[in-house]
């Protein structure tokens, strides 16, 4: 049994005391559930703040980034074990805007990945190919190429506190929601790789949550398919209302 995970990337949204406001109105609106595992991606500025407001609450904070190396001369940069003593328990990894924008490419997702685990931070590790590659009908190769080179040198106990986030760029504040079916395609593709590589019982157990314009009218569909455990949202995690239905699916 997956529990169902839906989280929350507010990118470089809200001030300090918008964000705390939201996780205050977050806590009313949503009482804390056995049966959904929820997290909010605050910017680093308000992580701090937010997780205090939501400390005991049950809803979790996750970092939308972090360096690769625990501490040393990396101007402007924020290393897991700060990250963790801020009070997150997950961070994001490899997200598709950090890849384009970033210039982020797998060998340094993998060590991202890495760095996150030896802190006990659990990756949220992103991966999807570009509309580009879809029409070319690459896809698959895309996303086992992401998988395999971020996953490098991961042991089976390494990818345990993993979830893995399938988000097509084309699909990423769009308003473009990949259908569930499109996207259930993917996710069972992702499992299996996983599968091949760790055993079909740990790719079982594994977290494969979708990304790309997930909204209060489409995320209903999506968790209805097999494959299917949750849903990493942008454009709307912004707003409390719309984030609680989606929560509530
Ligand atoms: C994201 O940034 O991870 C995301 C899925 O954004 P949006 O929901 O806005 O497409």
């Amino acid at each position: 049994m997956r529990l169902p995970i839906i989280a929350g990337n507010w990118k470089m949204h809200k001030t300090v005391r918008e964000s705390v406001d939201f996780a205050r109105q977050l806590m009313i609106a949503y009482a804390e559930s056995p049966d959904r595992r929820v997290i909010v991606a605050p910017p680093f500025t308000s992580i701090y703040a937010v997780a205090a407001v939501l400390m005991g609450s049950g809803i979790h904070v996750a970092a939308q980034n972090l360096h690769d190396k625990q501490a040393g001369a990396f101007t402007g940069e924020i290393s897991a074990a700060m990250l963790v003593d801020a009070g997150c328990e997950y961070a994001i990894v490899g997200h598709s805007e950090r890849r384009a924008l970033f210039g982020e490419r797998d060998d340094v997702i993998n060590r991202k990945l890495r760095a996150a685990i030896s802190f006990d931070l659990r990756p949220i590790f992103c991966i999807g190919e570009t509309l580009d590659e879809r029409e070319a009908g690459r896809t698959f190769t895309v996303v086992e190429r992401q998988i395999k080179e971020g996953l490098n040198n991961f042991t089976a106990d390494d990818i345990k506190p993993i979830v893995i986030a399938y988000e097509p760029v084309w699909a990423i504040g769009t308003g473009r929601t990949a259908t569930p079916e499109q996207a259930q395609e993917v996710h069972a593709y992702i499992r299996a790789v996983m599968g091949k590589i760790y055993g079909d019982s740990l790719a079982g157990l594994l977290h494969v949550i979708y990304g790309g314009s997930v909204n209060p009218g489409t995320i209903g569909g999506l968790m209805a398919q097999p494959d299917i455990d949750g849903a990493l949202v942008g454009g709307a995690s912004l707003d409390v209302e719309s984030f609680v239905k989606i929560i509530q699916f």
